[in-house]
């Protein structure tokens, strides 16, 4: 059975878009057909991350009725995936209200469906949330981040999304000096993000530079270093998500 899981956040520049990817490549490696939907409409960048430099037919065209499915699909860096369109032109034509038959499309070939989504609150935001069989919370380990999540709780209530649970992303250790300088004050501790967010922690991934090269290269991490703490830590996270689904 086909499984709809949407990455989620309140706020910004948390780590979406990269564990979205790299957990979809993950999940093709695992045997199960996976294809990523970047459904940040306004600023999905998925197709520039993994180098696809020409996207004729994107869910900007599909959302506008036009074009075909099958035109919109491309297999980049061991991924399929159904790219967000380039241009505000193209975003102001898409009707998120039809992410729906496109997501229903896609759920009869297609073992899991990764939608990667905009942060916050907006129409745009609420589309990949209602289309989800379950949904993952990435958060930083701070307070602004998970502040601005735990405010989506009610929203989600009131959808019913069903929350899977949470994926920390940058986690790093304070350094013993940072720790002198009272520098644990800013990190959150996993208990309390799991209480603020009503919600189990899946996977905590590592503040890791080999993410920032990967994005430099335009390959997802677990492939182009399938061993660095953060490709570990996202496989590890498929492997879970997959266990009990
Ligand atoms: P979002 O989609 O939530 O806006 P992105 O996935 O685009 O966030 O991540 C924003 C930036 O954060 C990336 O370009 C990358 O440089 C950096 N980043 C994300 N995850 C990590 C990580 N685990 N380690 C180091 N840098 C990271
Ligand atoms: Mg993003």
């Amino acid at each position: 059975m086909s499984k709809v899981y949407t990455i989620a956040s309140g706020k910004g520049g948390v780590g979406k878009t990269t564990i979205a990817t790299n957990l979809a490549v993950s999940l093709n490696r695992m045997r199960k057909k996976t294809v990523v939907v970047d459904a940040d409409m306004a600023m999905g960048g998925i197709a520039t991350v993994l180098g696809l430099d020409e996207t004729p037919v994107t869910l900007h065209e599909l959302l506008a009725g036009k074009g075909s499915l099958e035109k919109a699909i491309y297999s980049t860096r061991g991924v399929d995936v159904l790219p967000s369109g380039p241009t505000v032109a193209g975003f102001l034509k898409a009707d998120p209200k039809k992410l729906k038959g496109v997501v229903d499309k896609l759920t009869k070939t297609y073992d899991c469906v990764i939608i990667d989504s905009p942060p916050g609150l907006s129409k745009y935001s609420l589309a990949p949330l209602k289309n989800a069989d379950e949904v993952l919370l990435v958060v930083t380990p701070d307070f602004p981040a998970v502040q601005a999540t735990a405010k989506l709780l009610s929203v989600f209530a009131a959808i019913k999304a069903n929350v899977r649970g949470v994926v920390v992303n940058r986690f790093k250790k304070p350094s013993f000096f940072a720790r002198l300088a009272g520098a644990k004050e800013l990190v959150m501790r996993n208990e309390d993000i799991e209480r603020r967010l009503r919600a189990k922690i899946l996977g905590i991934i590592p503040e890791d530079p080999t993410v920032i090269e990967s994005i430099a290269v335009k390959k997802p991490v677990v492939v182009y270093r399938p061993k660095s703490p953060a490709s570990k830590a996202i496989s590890a996270l498929a492997r879970k998500l997959i266990r009990v689904s």
